[in-house]
């Protein structure tokens, strides 16, 4: 049997992955082992993982994440560390409106990822009938719910399709690019499932849920979400120089074994590896080569991190001339009105910095999980049809961009389907098993980048306390 080692005394750290999660791994070993030395392996030719930015206008402009919650905290506790504070930016607006086939209405406020607290507020945005069967939940008898279920099925049941398909449908199509009908309820509305048997009913499980984040927040009093002045895509080059990495470009991890001291991780060519000794391992891949990765280490983990696909998307970013257009900070485009895009983010008038020299500047994405085929047309092709949907969607006086830049994202996110709780609890009790490895990522326990932050401080702790 391998020998534990002592990984409260690592003195090198491999971490497989320089995305976000990646890469905060590397700044907080840092911080907390000044001459540990830390290698970071990245299978592609940048940094940043799903962290990017372009030259839009003149402005430097994300094209992968491009606000992160504040009330997740560790985000911008994580800027403010890396002494950048006074580049943290809150939005000039927030004030979305939801394309409905019946026109556009604005976001009802007050509801938790959609999920409405009662059923004043919602006429308008919803049929009468729609609303009433809102109203009606009080006459149902209390949930009885048997383990996860799909948001979708217990919405459905409760409170009828139109809240499904008009309302939350369009926010978990923003943050998951997944669908409401797949989606685990207790994965991505953790508050909302972990007060409903007390509440008993989903409009009360809302309110409870909405009134505790309130309380939790207490009286601060700061924006929901932010972002950095020259982009959340400027960060991993800020971790890097902080943590002093030793991050190495093009070298994908594809072998981890252990030996009597540690491990051994194998990365670069398959012919001719690198091979590296480590004293702890950060595994930070996407899900399945993660799987892949862990395979003879942790092989009860392998099964579990299969079980959690990606949505692949696109994002084009777009400068068009000058000129009004009253969307407030963006549209959200649900599956019901047919349209390719799913969101439009004005970005000059979400965010204070982005004037675009007077350029109007916009974000739009395309691609949700099991619509690959939205994605399946050349570069070309791709941009114009979301230019002219955006264009339309936005009523554009002046519709001829100036500038376009397209990044597809294959693999974009990872989507927490029904049971995600149990696979999450399973690949991470496998890890577990093996002392000085651990695992964090997207795929857990939050796609954010700040909760994605917060699983690569976790990982750290894990390993040196
Ligand atoms: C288009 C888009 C928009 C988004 N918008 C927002 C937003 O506005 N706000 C927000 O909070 N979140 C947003 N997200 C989510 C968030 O950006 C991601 O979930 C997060 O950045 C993922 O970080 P990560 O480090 O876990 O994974 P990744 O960024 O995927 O990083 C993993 C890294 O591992 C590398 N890798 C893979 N295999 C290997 C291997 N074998 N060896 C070495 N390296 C390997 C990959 O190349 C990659 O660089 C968005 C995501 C996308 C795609």
């Amino acid at each position: 049997m391998t020998p534990a080692h002592p990984t409260a005394r690592a003195n090198r750290v491999v971490v497989v992955g320089a995305g976000i999660t990646g890469l905060a791994a590397a700044f907080e070993w840092r911080r907390r082992r000044p001459d540990d030395e830390i290698v970071v392996l990245e299978a592609g030719d940048r940094i940043g993982g799903k962290l990017h930015r372009v030259e839009l206008a003149g402005s430097w402009y994300d094209t992968g994440p491009e606000a992160m919650l504040a009330r997740v905290p560790d985000a911008v506790a994580l800027v403010e560390a890396l002494g950048l504070s006074d580049r943290l930016v809150a939005p000039a607006t927030t004030q979305a409106s939801v394309v409905l086939p019946d026109g556009r209405h604005p976001l009802p406020a007050g509801t938790v990822l959609g999920v409405p607290a009662e059923a004043d507020g919602l006429e308008g945005f919803l049929s009468a009938d729609g609303v009433a069967r809102v109203r009606a939940e009080a006459d149902l008898p209390p949930v009885q719910l048997d383990g996860d279920v799909a948001v979708g099925a217990l919405l459905r049941e409760r409170l009828g399709d139109e809240v499904v398909d008009r309302l939350v449908e369009p926010l978990l199509g923003g943050v998951y690019a997944g669908r409401a009908d797949e989606l685990s309820l207790q994965a991505t509305m953790p508050a909302l499932a972990a007060h409903l048997p007390r509440a008993g009913s989903v409009l009360g499980a809302a309110a409870a849920a909405r009134d505790a984040g309130a309380r939790s927040r207490g009286d601060v009093d700061g924006p929901v979400f932010v972002t950095v002045t020259d982009g959340i895509g400027s960060l991993p080059a800020a971790l890097v120089e902080a943590s002093r990495a030793d991050v190495r470009l093009r070298a994908p991890a594809h072998g981890l074994r252990r030996t009597a001291s540690g491990f051994e991780v194998s990365a670069g060519s398959m012919a001719e590896p690198q091979v590296l000794a480590a004293d702890a391992v950060i595994v930070t891949a996407p899900a399945l080569k993660a799987a892949r990765l862990l395979q003879e280490v942790a092989p009860s983990a392998v099964e579990p991190l299969a079980g959690i696909p990606y949505a692949s998307m696109a994002v084009v970013a777009m400068a068009f001339p000058a000129q009004e257009v009253a969307a407030g900070s963006g549209l959200l485009v649900p599956p019901v009105t047919g349209r390719l895009v799913k969101g439009v983010t004005v970005s000059s008038a979400k965010w204070p910095h982005l004037d675009g020299g007077g350029a109007l500047l916009v974000r739009s994405s395309v691609g949700r999980f099991r619509a690959e085929s939205d994605l399946q047309r050349d570069d070309d092709e791709l941009v114009a049809a979301v230019v002219e949907d955006v264009a339309d969607l936005l009523g554009l006086a002046r519709p001829e961009p100036l500038e376009t830049a397209l990044v597809r994202w294959g693999g974009g996110l990872p989507q927490y389907l029904v049971g995600h709780p149990g696979r999450v609890a399973a690949v991470r009790a496998a890890v577990a098993e093996v002392p000085g490895l651990e695992i964090a990522g997207a795929a857990f326990d939050g796609v954010g980048v700040p909760a994605c932050i917060r699983d690569a401080s976790r990982a750290v702790a894990a390993l040196l306390d």
